[in-house]
């Protein structure tokens, strides 16, 4: 089968592959039907996830066809459409029995598909834990609404969940990329007065407009960051910020507009150490929330898409096939032609 390889040393390469087999009772082999590309896999190109091991086959949000299961998997049937976690936990661990799911204890456990373990840019692909880590798509939900279950929309409920924010709070989110746009989506789920994004991508900002994600949108540089948060919020500053960009500066501009006493939520994966100047922030008593995901609520987020109350089909900008894909990595690296999310068909 076809898969996209980590090579190591910045390469990637699209490889003729065997088939992944059961290797546990646990296990489950999917049928990919539809794959994406995530900005984690250009970090594990870059050599930023040290956890990544060069050989493994890349991708960890896609959804696909269960075509066989090991003896102890009881939730899935072969035939059943899936879309898959980013996220392979046990179940049983000290960690996983709290929902802290990404620090699952077990070797195959955590943030391991298309990372340490096999992935999903592949034509099949071998799933542990089966029954924790597949959430079976209902008939009326597409394979592209279904697409972003596991990993980036469960990133953006994750953080909106842990984000503290109350009804009629000022929400600030920084980064409208598509996690970013998957995190004022589901803030919205909390009723905030306003969502203030921020980003240096003014089609991003209108597109979070645009589905009305986004209340007010700041451009750094262009407008006076602090000075617009603390208008809108009474002088106090942002309730809860959600820092999902990453970038050079950002994580200074988090806490800066946030007010004191704040919920500070560290989504973004950096490529570099942050300083956290302590003596700048001495009594603003801040709460920091750092990444990543707890990928524990993958069928609620499945019921709300369902009931249409979680819409990301908008973010597939561009689609294409698995021949293409290493074309569309270049697309998606640079953000070229304005790309958010790109749907990768497989096993046409
Ligand atoms: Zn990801
Ligand atoms: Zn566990």
């Amino acid at each position: 089968m076809k898969a996209v390889v980590y090579k190591g040393n910045g390469q990637i390469a699209l490889e003729e592959r065997p088939m992944p087999q059961i290797l546990d009772e646990r296990d489950a082999i999917v049928r990919v039907t539809l794959t994406t590309i995530c900005s984690s896999d250009i970090h594990i190109r870059h050599g930023a996830v040290p956890a990544a091991v060069p050989g493994t086959i890349l991708g960890h949000e896609f959804v696909g066809v269960v075509t066989a299961v090991g003896n102890r998997v009881k939730k899935v049937r072969p035939g059943d459409r899936v879309a898959v976690n980013v996220e392979t936990f046990c179940g049983e661990c000290f960690f996983c029995k709290k929902g802290f799911v990404n620090n699952c204890t077990d070797e195959n456990g955590g943030w391991a598909l298309g990372c340490r373990i096999d992935g999903g840019q592949a034509e099949y692909a071998r799933i542990p834990f089966a029954d924790n880590g597949l959430t079976v798509i209902p008939e009326g939900v597409t394979d592209e609404q279904a697409l972003f279950n596991g990993d980036i929309l469960s990133t953006g409920y994750w953080a909106a969940r842990i984000g503290e924010i109350s009804p009629a709070d000022t929400v600030a989110v920084i980064g409208a990329g598509p996690t970013g746009l998957c995190t004022m989506l589901c803030a919205r789920l909390y009723t905030p007065a306003k969502i203030i994004a921020i980003d240096t991508d003014e089609c991003r900002l209108d597109l979070a407009n645009s589905r009305n994600l986004a209340d007010i949108t700041l451009v750094p540089g262009r407008d006076a960051l602090e000075d617009t948060v603390r208008k809108v919020t009474g002088g106090r500053g942002a309730d809860t910020v959600f820092e999902v960009a990453g970038g050079k500066d950002t994580f200074e501009m988090a806490w800066e507009i946030a007010r004191p006493n704040a919920a500070v939520v560290i989504v973004a994966m950096y490529e570099e150490p942050q300083v956290l100047p302590l003596p700048d922030m001495y009594g603003k008593n801040l709460v920091f929330k750092t990444g990543g995901v707890d990928g524990s609520f993958c069928q609620e987020i499945m019921d709300l898409t369902e009931c249409g109350k979680l819409d990301t089909e908008f973010l597939i900008t561009h689609r294409c096939d698995l021949e293409h894909i290493l074309e569309a990595y270049d697309v998606f690296e640079n953000k070229k032609d304005h790309v958010v999310k790109y749907a990768i068909f497989v096993n046409d």
